[in-house]
């Protein structure tokens, strides 16, 4: 294909009549990049091939030998640069096992592309009237999934959960203290959140003046859900110091566990605080962006049960509903369709219950001048943290008509299925691969394994281990993750130095370390199970010697394992 020299700058853009030969071309690019793509796939390995050398001087030498060209190269040519890039990237092939980094689907590429042809701009619905209208679609039929009251609710899409955890902040300090946006935001303002949630909000407090020192951890049970007997005494420790409880965070599916915050009991604790102190009530972000995806079965019938789910994976899918049901007593909430969502990044819809709460955000129309005026409608995002935004919303769309509802929970179900049987055959095989998050049905498991093959979870709950033990056997876990890192290419592994905070016989809490299953690819299946496990239980296995071998000076007992 020709450079932009020979065919002219029209030849960069997509055509503005339609004309067949611009289509073709566009078509054709758009095709290598799909089939080298394809051409780098092994569905036996978690990376792409090809080779790339990330060693000591990778980015170094980036810096040095990068330059904007002064003529633009053949566009065939940097799509050939571009599958450089991808080569040796993981992908999310059936042994794709960590963390939350799903594939995008067709649906949610396709969604993307349609948004790109005509690149609107989310900052007003004149700009990007196609996005509007998704927009306005997907927070209706999100809000009617959670049981907001879609008339009454609102929401955008942002930038992330993160997004989404900042602007309900920026709503709890403005609906407590309206002056705020003019005069800044008083130090006496508090936010909690629970020890298993994630560091979003820790950066919020940093990012809107209020300081991470006003943050208030809530310890958390041993399903990693809010202990919310803590959350009322914190609360009132709060009040009684003359601060302002505004902003509680309830996680509904922790990043590492998958714990849930029962919203219900969250939601009484802050309302009795209220009713008890005089003080409006603090505000309630549910932190759904993983975990809210699991509202697909609100209305699923368990009895008739018309996609044939186990007895097993039935069970699990109840207990996540028995939580997640109550998503709707949250103020604001969000879903990160780039996580269970099934589109590309960054997909995150934010929704609140009462759309009228956004006003709190407003500027004054003469403070945007540029948008906002002689809209089609009600809709205008001056509220919004960002100025302009993407039409991610088409991407979203495109995935909720194509999954439906069905669709979602089939692959739900499959990855609960999948998680089911890992915890099964790890309990047979390597019985002294330890379940640490057993309370948690869903799609993550998380292992920890311990001295001379022992049980002692059960002991570092209950804080009957001194912290130097428990420091031990994070070490042994440690070496656990250095050999499932060194191997990844094989089987990618994720793991957590986060998973609960326990109480040490001799003071203080400690994190445990665990190793983690997580899935997320639709190409695992319950029969991938067997070789997964039996992967594991040789690192398990090289773990224990290697760490005798470390501790053979005589530190620890030798009635160890093997
Ligand atoms: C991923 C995640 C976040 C952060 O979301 P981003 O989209 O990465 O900004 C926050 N909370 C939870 C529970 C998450 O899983």
């Amino acid at each position: 294909m020709e450079s932009m020299r020979e065919t002219g700058l029209k030849g960069l853009f997509p055509s503005d009549d339609g004309n067949a030969e611009q289509r073709e071309h566009l078509l054709g690019l758009i095709g290598q990049i799909v089939s080298g793509v394809d051409e780098l796939k092994d569905p036996e390995s978690v990376f792409l091939k090809g080779t790339k050398e990330r060693g000591a001087s990778f980015y170094r030498d980036l810096v040095q030998s990068s330059l904007i060209p002064a003529q633009g190269r053949p566009m065939s040519e940097v799509s050939g640069e571009l599958l450089k890039l991808l080569h040796a990237h993981p992908y999310h092939t059936k042994y794709f096992l960590t963390n939350i980094l799903p594939m995008a689907s067709i649906p949610g590429i396709l969604g993307m592309i349609a948004a790109f042809m005509v690149n609107g701009n989310n900052l007003w619905d004149v700009y990007g009237p196609a996005g509007a209208e998704a927009e306005v679609r997907v927070v209706s039929m999100m809000s009617k999934l959670v049981g907001y009251d879609a008339d009454a609710s609102g929401g955008y899409t942002t930038w992330g959960g993160q997004g989404a955890i900042f602007t309900g902040l920026r709503l709890a300090i403005q609906s407590f203290v309206p002056e705020a946006s003019k005069n800044g935001v008083p130090g006496n303002l508090y936010a909690f959140c629970s020890e298993a949630a994630h560091y979003s909000l820790y950066k919020s407090m940093e990012a809107t003046g209020l300081g991470s020192g006003n943050l208030v951890k809530v310890k958390t049970r041993a399903d990693s859900s809010m202990d919310t007997a803590d959350l009322r005494e914190k609360m009132e420790m709060v009040l009684q110091n003359g601060g302002v409880p505004i902003y509680v965070v309830a996680t509904t599916g922790t990043t590492d566990a998958m714990g849930i915050d029962s919203l219900d009991e969250v939601y009484g604790t802050v309302l009795s605080l209220a009713e008890k102190s005089g003080l409006p009530r603090a505000r309630i972000h549910a932190d759904s962006a993983l975990g809210g995806f699991f509202a697909f079965f609100n209305d699923y019938d368990f009895v008739r049960n018309p996609l044939s789910f186990s007895a097993e994976v039935s069970a699990s899918l109840q207990a996540i509903r028995s939580r997640m049901k109550y998503l709707h007593l949250a103020d604001s909430l969000c879903f990160d369709f780039q996580k269970l969502g099934q589109t590309p990044y960054s997909t995150s819809l934010f929704l609140v219950k009462q759309a009228a709460d956004l006003k709190l955000l407003d500027l004054e129309p003469d403070e945007t001048p540029y948008v906002g005026h002689r809209g089609y409608g009600q809709y205008h995002t001056s509220y919004t943290l960002e100025c302009s935004r993407m039409g991610s919303s088409i991407s979203i769309y495109s995935a909720l008509l194509a999954f439906g509802t069905e669709g979602y929970q089939r692959l739900l179900g499959q990855f609960v299925e999948v998680n089911e049987a890992f915890r099964r055959v790890l309990a047979k095989e390597i019985p002294e691969a330890v379940i640490v998050n057993p309370d948690n049905p869903g799609i993550i498991t998380l292992f920890r394994i311990y001295e001379g093959g022992r049980n002692d979870f059960a002991k570092e709950l209950g804080g009957r281990l001194s912290r130097e033990t428990i420091d031990r056997t994070n070490r042994l876990n440690e070496m656990l993750f250095e050999i499932l890192g060194r191997d990844r290419a094989e089987m990618f592994f994720g793991d957590t130095k986060k998973h609960l905070y326990v109480p040490a016989s001799d003071g203080g809490r400690l994190a445990l370390y665990a190793s983690k299953l997580f899935v997320i690819s639709p190409f695992t299946r319950a029969g991938d199970v067997e070789s997964i496990v039996s992967y594991l239980k040789e690192r398990v296995q090289e773990t224990y010697a290697a760490y005798r071998r470390m501790t053979s000076g005589g530190l620890v007992n030798e009635e160890v394992y093997l």
